[in-house]
C-alpha cells in the first residue's frame, strides 16, 4: 500500500490530524471492521509534538485494551506515518471525579452518615439452608455465560470490559461496571456471565448478583427490624457486587443512602461492582448526584439491539440443543421481524417450537407470521410504497423525510431511487401513485429512476447485490400498518 510521503517536507504540530489518520488507513487495513469501529474511532487525536503523537482515549480500559491487543499495528502505523523515531502518547479523559474521590477519601463518611458501619457483624440474607457453616450463594443463574452470550457490534464494547473484569475482578480502572440498555438486549445475561465467570476462576471470591427491587426489600426489612447494620456489613464483605437495574432505586432516597454506603466501601478497598440499568447514569432522574457521580467512576457500556447476523446467530444458538428443527428461512423471517429485543427473539421461537411439539404443526413461514403478529401488533404482509421507502432509508440509514424532499445529495438520490425502483417491482401502484408518494414526484420521473436503477445493476455487482438484499429484506419482513 502506498501512502503520501508526508515525513519528506517538515512536520508540523499542525499535522496531527493527517498523521493519525495515515495510522488509521493501516490499521483498518490489519483488524477487521467491527474491531476498528469499537476500539479506534472513539480515539480522537490531540497534538503532535517533534515526533510524538498524543492521542485521547475515553478511559483507562481503552488504554489497556489498546496496549493489549493492538500495540502491534498502532506501531506499525506510526512508523508509516512518522518514521521509524514516531512515538505514541494516550490521553485518558478524566472526569472531576478524581479531585471528588480524593477529597472524600479523607472523609471516609461523608454527609448525613447514619449508619455505623464500624460495627462489623455480619448476617448472611443469602444462607444456604442445612449448610453448617455459612456459605453465600451467588445466586446467579448458571445458564448465563460468557459462552453463550453471542458476540456482535450491539455488544462488543459491554462484553470486553466484562471480559476483563472475570480476569481481575476489582483490579481494573472500570469499576463499577456500568452496563445500560433497553429491555431485553442482555444486560442482565451478561452481569450474570460476568459473575459466573468469577466463581468459576476464583474459588475464594464472594460473589452476589441481586436484583434493586430485593436488595429495596431487604433494606427496608432490616429497617424495620433494626438490623440494617448487618445487612451493610454483610455486602461490604461482598468481593463481586452486581446490582441489576438500578435505575428502580430512583426516589428510594433511604435505600439509595444505604447503597451509597455500602459502594462507597466496597469501591475504597477495591471490590468489583457491577450495575446494570435501562438508561445512562445521566438520565437516571431521581438518583442523588453523589450517586450518579459515582457511577460514571468506571465504564459505561451500552448494549443496542443486535444486527440481523447477530440476531441471527443468537437464535440458532438458543435452538441448537433443541430436537425441533427450524428452517433457515424460518429463522431469517422472525430475525428480520423481530427488531428490538432478543427476548421477543426468543418468546417467537419458544411459541413455534411449542406449537409444534403440542399441535404437530409444521414450522413454517405462515405459522411463523402467525406467531409474530401476536408478540408485534399491527403488522401486515401488505408491501406498500411507504413500507419499502421506510427499509431503504433504514438500510442507508438515512431519515425517511429525505427521501420525500428535493434534496440532491447522491447518497438520498440514490435511496429515493432505489425505492421507486422496488416499488415498481413488489407493487402493483402506478407510477403516478409511486411518484406521489415519494415527495409527490411524477410519473416520469419514477420511470427515470427505474432505468438508472437498471443500469448501475448492470454496471455495478455491489449495488445489484444490495438491491437483491433490500429486495428480500422486504419480502421477508411484516410491515407496520
Ligand atoms: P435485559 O436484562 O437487558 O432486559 P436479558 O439479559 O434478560 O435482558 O436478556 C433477554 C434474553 O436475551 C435472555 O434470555 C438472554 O439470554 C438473551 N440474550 C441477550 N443478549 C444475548 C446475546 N448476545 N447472546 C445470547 N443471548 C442473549
Ligand atoms: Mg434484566
Amino acid at each position: 500500500m502506498y501512502y503520501e510521503p508526508i515525513n519528506c517536507r517538515a512536520l508540523t504540530s499542525k499535522d496531527y490530524l493527517e498523521i493519525w489518520s495515515i495510522c488509521l488507513r493501516h490499521i483498518a487495513e490489519k483488524i477487521n471492521p467491527r474491531s476498528f469501529k469499537t476500539w479506534f474511532e472513539p480515539i480522537k487525536p490531540i497534538k503532535l509534538e517533534s515526533k510524538v503523537l498524543t492521542i485521547q482515549v475515553p478511559n483507562k480500559f481503552f488504554y489497556e485494551w489498546l496496549e493489549e491487543h493492538y500495540i502491534g499495528v498502532i506501531g506499525e502505523g506510526l512508523r508509516i506515518a512518522l518514521g521509524p523515531a514516531g512515538r505514541l502518547e494516550y490521553q485518558i479523559v478524566v472526569d472531576d471525579y478524581k479531585k471528588v474521590k480524593a477529597s472524600e477519601s479523607f472523609n471516609r463518611v461523608p454527609d448525613d452518615n447514619s449508619i455505623d458501619i464500624a460495627s462489623k457483624k455480619i448476617k448472611n440474607p443469602f444462607v444456604i439452608p442445612g449448610l453448617r457453616r455459612p456459605k453465600v450463594d451467588p445466586q446467579l443463574k448458571p445458564s448465563y455465560t460468557f459462552e453463550n452470550f453471542i458476540e456482535g457490534d450491539c455488544n462488543r464494547l459491554a462484553r470486553s470490559a466484562g471480559l476483563a473484569i472475570a480476569k481481575k475482578p476489582g483490579g481494573n480502572a472500570f469499576n463499577p461496571l456500568f452496563i445500560f440498555g433497553d429491555v431485553g438486549l442482555g444486560k442482565t445475561h451478561l452481569a450474570q456471565a460476568i459473575g459466573n465467570e468469577i466463581i468459576t476462576m476464583f474459588d475464594d471470591k464472594n460473589v452476589i448478583y441481586v436484583s434493586s427491587e430485593k436488595l429495596t426489600n431487604q433494606i427496608v426489612h432490616a429497617l424495620k427490624s433494626n438490623s440494617i447494620d448487618e445487612l451493610v456489613n454483610f455486602y461490604q464483605m461482598i468481593d463481586v457486587l452486581i446490582v441489576d437495574d438500578i435505575q428502580f432505586l430512583a426516589n428510594r432516597p433511604k435505600t439509595q443512602e444505604i447503597f451509597f454506603h455500602i459502594f462507597n466501601h466496597l469501591h475504597q478497598i477495591g471490590n468489583q461492582i457491577i450495575l446494570t440499568s435501562d438508561r445512562p447514569p445521566k438520565d437516571l432522574n431521581g438518583m442523588q448526584d453523589r450517586l450518579i457521580s459515582r457511577f460514571k467512576w468506571g465504564i459505561s457500556a451500552d448494549l443496542v439491539a443486535p444486527d440481523f447476523e447477530t440476531k441471527l446467530a443468537i437464535a440458532k444458538a438458543k435452538i441448537k440443543d433443541d430436537p425441533i428443527r427450524l428452517p433457515e428461512d424460518v429463522l431469517e423471517f422472525i430475525c428480520y421481524n423481530i427488531k428490538t429485543s432478543i427476548r421477543e427473539l426468543e418468546g417467537v421461537l419458544i411459541t413455534l417450537i411449542a406449537q409444534s411439539a403440542l399441535n404437530n404443526k409444521e414450522i413454517d413461514i405462515p405459522l411463523t407470521k402467525e406467531v409474530i403478529k401476536h408478540f408485534i401488533a399491527q403488522m401486515s404482509d401488505e408491501v406498500t410504497v411507504e413500507s419499502i421507502s421506510k427499509l431503504v432509508a433504514e438500510h442507508f440509514e438515512v431519515p425517511l423525510e429525505k427521501l420525500h424532499s428535493k434534496t440532491r445529495k447522491r447518497s438520498i438520490v440514490i435511496a429515493r431511487q432505489l425505492s421507486m425502483y422496488l416499488a415498481k417491482l413488489m407493487t402493483n401502484k402506478s407510477l403516478k401513485h409511486i411518484g406521489n408518494n415519494l415527495g409527490g414526484r411524477d410519473h416520469t420521473t419514477v420511470l427515470y429512476a427505474c432505468r438508472s436503477v437498471q443500469n448501475l445493476m448492470d454496471t455495478d455487482q455491489l449495488f445489484k447485490d444490495t438491491v437483491f438484499t433490500l429486495e428480500k429484506k422486504i419480502r421477508m419482513s411484516l410491515h407496520s400498518v
